[in-house]
């Protein structure tokens, strides 16, 4: 008899996991609550615009390639991935810095900006690819079980890096502040300040200026689309509009989940869906981690979302632009030290029919903007009105064109959404920051301390945020149920 397992959620890393699983042979189930699958990653079509709900930055390709060579297949068997130059353009106040798609256009334009920097740049990102390599090929493969999988000779002998951070280490190589901006920009993915991120995770530096950014032609979505057919293809039972309302404990064994209202037994129970939300799917008796728990913990921010639908093609944009024309610590510590309302937001803002057509009517262009916000702030239809107005003030001054009265669509998603969509710890969009008291061992664990047969995986727990380690989280969670429950 095969054991059966249910995975609940279908975000990257439970996609992944399901992939895994069914190679080892087990039966898989996946229960997703909304009418896609995706989770985060899902994707929106309206008049004809073609809108990635969340992610848009495909970075780390190695790492879709190496999920796809686990199964004997290709990214390109699925979709067709363009590296886009520029990679992406930071607005500042009085300047534009263009990020090329190789090191000797970034170079160049480090010296533009600050004469003489591309020679420490250069010393900065080989560090950063050394990190890269050790984080990726040997660190970031740990399931985060023990303190000693940190340990290897390479983290040894740089254990400076860890107690060092993101922020000193760039202040102490460039004295330029849009190049120190431009350098801090990669680790905010991980969720966390820069000043609050070890120096080894620089090893982000390397897969924004080393390995560039690219683009799934019709969208991240195609990434969603191609692991739901892989995962099909290997026997996975996909359910949409399923949602777990509860998961049976006997003893110290899980047995049973409460399916839209029906209950279904399982042998192994495998969560996908946000850490803290999965917990209390349980009674209490059998979670681990408090309410106290999740306050205390460093969240990665949540988002004020606009999807735009413009009846004209945008002007002096690329595919990604980073508006940048504010200050940088105010706004961090509007996210972190203070939650609130941030006075004068940084943004970012996507064009992606910029360079893939499919993505907008014809003379049309397809718009996404996101302002970081904190987790479980105040959220209502006049706020987001309001800082849309401001975002949208500033875009037009600092791209120099009217684009107010070319809105043909408008939708917004914010920390509401988030929680009713995902179930998301107070709205949180990239679930766990990255800092060094929350890294590897000390993030929520992949294998329940209480329930022999429950598993956990996704942005939570380990590695942490962003869709490279959601596929990764997958892989090792999987491996973790095969060490304790093959046939
Ligand atoms: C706006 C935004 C922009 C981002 N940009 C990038 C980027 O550019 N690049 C990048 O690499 N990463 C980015 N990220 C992060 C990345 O998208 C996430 O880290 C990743 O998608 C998380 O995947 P996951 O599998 O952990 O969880 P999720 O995608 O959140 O999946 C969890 C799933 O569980 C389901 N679920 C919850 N409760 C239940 C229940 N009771 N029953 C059934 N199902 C349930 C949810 O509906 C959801 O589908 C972004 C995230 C957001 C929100």
């Amino acid at each position: 008899m095969k054991h059966t397992i249910a995975i609940i959620g279908s975000g990257f890393s439970a996609l992944s996991a399901s992939c895994y699983l069914r190679k080892y042979g087990y039966d898989v189930s996946v229960y997703e609550k909304n009418d896609t699958v995706g989770g985060r990653a899902r994707q929106l079509k309206q008049k004809g615009f073609t809108f990635d709900i969340g992610p848009s930055w495909y970075w780390m390709p190695d790492i879709f390639e190496k999920f796809f060579n686990d199964f004997g297949k290709k990214t390109s068997d699925y979709y067709t991935l363009d590296k886009l130059d520029p990679a992406y353009k930071i607005f500042f106040k009085d300047e534009v810095i263009t990020i090329g798609d190789t090191m000797d256009k970034i170079c160049a334009e480090f010296d533009r900006i600050e004469p003489g920097s591309s020679k420490p740049l250069r010393q900065f990102i080989a560090k950063a690819a050394t990190n890269y390599d050790i984080a990726i090929n040997k660190v970031v493969l740990k399931p985060g079980v023990s303190p000693f999988e940190l340990v290897t000779p390479e983290t040894a002998v740089r254990v400076g890096q860890f107690f060092k951070t993101i922020s000193g280490d760039v202040r102490r190589k460039f004295k330029n502040p849009k190049l120190i901006s431009t350098l801090e920009f990669p680790v905010l993915f991980l969720g966390a300040k820069p000043s609050n991120t070890p120096a080894f995770y620089s090893f982000m530096n390397y897969a924004d200026f080393g390995l560039g950014t690219w683009h799934p032609k019709g969208g991240m979505y195609e990434v969603i689309k191609a692991m739901k057919s892989l995962a099909t293809t290997l026997g996975v039972h996909i359910h949409t509009n399923n949602t777990i309302e509860k998961i049976h404990v006997e003893g110290k064994t899980a047995t049973a989940l409460s399916i839209n209202g029906s209950l279904k037994t399982f042998d192994i129970i495998l969560s996908g869906a946000d850490y803290h939300h999965s917990e209390t799917l349980l009674d209490e008796v059998h979670r681990q981690y408090t309410p106290a728990y999740w306050d205390k913990k460093t969240f990665a921010p949540s988002s004020l979302l606009f999807y735009i639908g413009f009846n004209k093609k945008i002007e002096r944009v690329e595919h990604h632009n980073l508006f940048f024309d504010t200050n940088f610590e105010t706004h961090a510590e509007d996210i972190y030290d203070t939650p609130q309302w941030p006075k004068d937001p940084l943004f970012y803002a996507n064009f992606p029919s910029v360079t893939d057509a499919s993505m907008a009517p014809e003379g049309c262009e397809t718009g996404f903007f996101l302002i970081p916000i904190a987790p479980g702030i105040e959220d209502t239809p006049q706020l987001r009105a309001h800082y849309f107005d401001i975002i949208l003030a500033r875009f037009e001054k600092l791209t120099q064109q009217n684009v107010k009265n070319n809105i043909i669509f408008k939708s917004s998603f914010c920390i509401k959404d988030f929680m009713k969509d995902y179930n998301s710890y107070k709205g949180n969009a990239y679930g766990m920051a990255n800092t060094l008291s929350q890294t590897a061992f000390l993030r929520p664990k992949l294998k329940s301390k209480k329930v022999n047969n429950l598993y956990f995986t996704g942005q939570l727990t380990v590695p942490g945020p962003g869709v490279p380690p959601a596929l990764i989280s997958g892989k090792l969670v999987s491996e973790l149920i095969y060490k304790h429950h093959s046939h």
